[in-house]
């Protein structure tokens, strides 16, 4: 059985942005080997689209068996579980976004799939937890760790830490 290591980005700006996180991770942790590793929760403002409604945004590190694309199908299937309407093409509000950022250090490039993501490496609310949580993961198309990444971004929009015990009614 292969085991395959993946970085998956979580965000959501929509309901109750906490148990979205904690919903998501339960589901995606039924397609796992050990438990996740995760990130801290950060609160990001909505880019590319007009929204007071804060992101939260979280990365976690899974260990699976299925392949890329086996593992996009349940993530999607995960996002419609939890709610998340499609609401035409572009950047929206959304109860839950799953994205895979790195597959092992595969590169993927199909219609339905791009693996590395192809702009989470641009955006400031992947990289800090990604630098939190594998800081000298190489990106295998840019050849640099994540810390480099981070180091060298030009997205300035504020990451900040959210403390979940300081929200209780989140
Ligand atoms: P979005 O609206 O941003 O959630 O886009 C979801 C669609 O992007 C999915 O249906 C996938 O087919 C496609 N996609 C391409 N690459 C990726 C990736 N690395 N992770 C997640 N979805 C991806």
């Amino acid at each position: 059985m292969q085991l395959n290591t993946v970085f998956i980005l979580l965000g959501t700006n929509l309901g109750n942005r906490e148990a979205n996180l904690r919903d998501a991770i339960t589901k995606i942790t039924e397609l796992c080997i050990h438990k996740p590793i995760k990130s801290s929760v950060y609160e990001t403002l909505p880019i590319g689209f007009d929204s007071d409604l804060k992101f939260l945004n979280q990365v976690i590190s899974i260990v699976t068996s299925l392949d890329p694309f086996e593992l996009l199908e349940k993530l999607l299937e995960i996002e419609l579980l939890l709610g998340r309407e499609r609401q035409g093409k572009g950047y929206s509000s959304r109860t839950i976004d799953l994205d895979i950022v790195y597959f092992n250090s595969d590169i993927i490039q199909s219609e339905t799939l791009t693996v590395p993501h192809p702009r989470l490496h641009l955006r400031r609310f992947t990289m800090v937890p990604m630098v939190e949580i594998a800081p000298d993961f190489i990106h295998p198309v840019l050849g640099l760790s994540q810390t480099r990444i981070l180091s060298q971004l030009e997205d300035k929009n504020e990451v900040r830490n959210y403390d979940i015990t300081d929200h209780p009614k989140d």
